[in-house]
């Protein structure tokens, strides 16, 4: 094969591909251009989730008239100039790669007017042919159209997902730059629906609008110092911690990241306060010299890289740690857990059939006999003995594991048993929540939850499984946490995790809690269907559910040995 340089239309379609994958990451890029040039007010719209039409309109500076075409030539920005700009990047964009990419893999349209130009411009760029710039009337500002997206490159089309799905992720984009530019008013429309309209408002008042509002009296100022960086932010008190990540916002000299070490100081900082599997609620602002971070190691500049990642980690470890001791939430107990391990469920039930095998296994599986008592201690421990000594159950998380498995047996043949609720419950509800649950109706049948649309902010329950209700639990509480799942997991419903999950949360929510008393029969039944399940010496969050305190070790503390 011969060497040869790649065709200019063909380069930007590489880097497109990089770039610009999916609708998400071209409004993210749009809204960005706004922001850097100032808008106050962004609006976006979409058609069949981006894949037809995305418009972002914005108030901003506009472009020069005589600058139009160059702003979709690759490799032209007016945000950085030289070298030592790419050190200190204080803009959104700095690459120039954004439109030109875009056009490459689209038809796509911009129209935009500055204070200075007598009309608006306009320039069309059908798959990385630009045609000229013509004269259109246009108020100060940009509009960029972005049509039939991926048209000329099939493959790339091909791996969009379906419409409520891209939608979902543009959603979730547009919240996350929301996030951090609170005095930016912003609309996203999907066809006729808004799914989201945020106002110009401060910070607090904007994360309560993306958080919801029943969130308001739960999320603790952060504000923390560490040599001349600075956090700042809320947290979200432990108890509305999520079963995802996704109400975790981390924003860095007002641009938003995803970073795995400032999540996990994030997370460090609750430990013992909420169970390993979930995620604290938090928008979290860094500002520091932007020379300490390199903001050019990602395509989609969605990742940076820190010079002093420890740094970093102690700032937020140790603020938001100071922010939740602020409120009084302490873990008091870190305990070391040292799980036992029961065997299988199928090797138990084979013990059970051949009690003659049992002797010769190499560990001998522990047994409660049924003459063993069983002593609730404190309503949250049940005290037993087996034949290697002392093993203490936490109820809640055994009955959670017991109460998954049963639900997991019987979703796998036929649906979860419903019940209709006396009278419906109400849930606040966006658009886009909204359109999550007209998407899912088999699974939320499925799931024995019986939901709807009820006006165009709120929807209604009119059944819950029956397990819930009989149990008390809170059915809007359960279905928010069922809808943010489903909304993590862009429309991948097929997939056996998110089922897993909702189930997990299912089967947390109606499990006997540390609180509650349990008769002698309630505690030997929950303890004899212990060896029914495999995986039952864990609940479903990994936390252990029981431990031994064995004999050996006892006869060694009381000197006996
Ligand atoms: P970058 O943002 O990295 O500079 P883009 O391809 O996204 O690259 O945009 C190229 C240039 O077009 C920008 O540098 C800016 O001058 C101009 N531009 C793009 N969008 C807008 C907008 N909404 N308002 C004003 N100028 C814009
Ligand atoms: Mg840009």
């Amino acid at each position: 094969m011969t060497i040869q340089i790649l065709p200019t239309v063909l380069i930007n379609q590489i880097a497109a591909g990089e770039v610009v994958d999916r609708p998400a990451s071209i409004v993210k890029e749009l809204v960005e251009n706004a922001i850097d040039a100032g808008a106050t007010e962004i609006s976006i719209q979409l058609e069949h989730g981006g894949r037809d039409v995305i418009t972002v309109s914005d108030n901003g500076c506009g472009i020069q008239n005589e600058e139009l075409h160059l702003a979709v030539t690759p490799h032209a920005t007016s945000k950085i100039a030289e070298e030592a700009d790419l050190a200190a990047v204080a803009s959104l964009g700095f690459r120039g790669e954004a439109l030109a990419s875009i056009g490459s893999v689209s038809h796509l349209a911009i129209t935009s007017r500055t204070q200075h130009d007598e009309a608006g411009m306009r320039i069309e760029v059908d798959g990385g042919e630009s045609n000229e710039v013509v004269p259109t009337p246009s108020r100060v500002g940009t509009t960029v159209e972005v049509k039939r997206l991926f048209y000329n490159t099939p493959a790339r089309r091909k791996f969009l997902k379906s419409d409520s799905a891209e939608t979902t992720r543009v959603r979730d984009a547009v919240q996350r730059i929301a996030a951090a530019h609170p005095e930016v008013s912003f609309v996203l429309k999907s066809g006729e629906r808004t799914l989201l309209q945020y106002g110009a408002s401060d910070t607090k008042d904007r994360l309560i609008s993306i958080f919801g509002p029943e969130l308001t009296s739960e999320l603790l100022d952060v504000s923390y110092e560490l040599g001349d960086m600075k956090l700042w932010g809320v947290v979200g008190t432990p108890d509305v911690a999520r079963p995802t990540s996704r109400n975790i916002r981390i924003h860095v000299n007002g641009r938003t990241i995803q970073d795995a070490s400032i999540t996990h100081a994030l997370k460090d900082a609750y430990k013992g306060l909420i169970e390993p599997k979930r995620w604290p609620t938090a928008a979290l602002y860094i500002e520091m010299n932007p020379a300490l971070v390199d903001v050019n190691v990602h395509p989609q500049k969605s990742e940076v890289r820190f010079r002093d990642k420890n740094a970093i980690w102690r700032l937020v470890s140790r603020g938001v740690t100071a922010a939740l001791h602020a409120n009084d939430i302490v873990a008091t107990i870190q305990a070391e857990s040292a799980p036992v391990s029961f065997g299988t469920g199928e090797q138990m039930q084979m013990i059970e059939q051949e009690t003659s095998t049992w002797l010769r296994q190499e560990t001998p599986l522990p047994t409660i006999r049924k003459s063993d008592e069983v002593m609730q201690v404190q309503k949250c421990f049940l005290v037993t003995q087996d034949e290697q000594g002392i093993l203490i159950v936490d109820q809640h998380a055994l009955h959670e594991r017991i109460m998954f498995e049963e639900l997991y047996e019987r979703m796998k043949q036929q649906k979860l048993e419903s019940q209709r609720l006396l009278v419906p419950e109400s849930i606040q509800a966006d658009g886009a929540r909204i359109e999550l649950i007209e998407s899912h109706q088999a699974l939320f049948t499925n799931l024995g939850i019986e939901i709807e649309a009820s006006g165009p902010a709120s929807i209604s329950v009119y059944a819950l499984p029956t397990l819930l209700v009989s149990r008390n639990v809170e059915g809007s509480a359960f279905i928010e946490d069922v809808l943010d799942l489903l909304s993590d997991a862009h429309g991948d419903v097929d997939e056996e995790s998110v089922l897993v999950d909702i189930l997990d949360m299912m089967a947390c929510k109606a499990a006997v809690k540390a609180g509650d008393s349990l008769t002698q029969t309630e505690l030997k039944d929950l303890l004899s269907k212990r060896h029914l399940y495999d995986r039952s010496s864990r609940c479903p969050h990994g936390r252990p559910t029981t431990m031994r305190l064995s004999i050996e070790a006892l006869e060694k503390q009381f000197g006996r040995r």
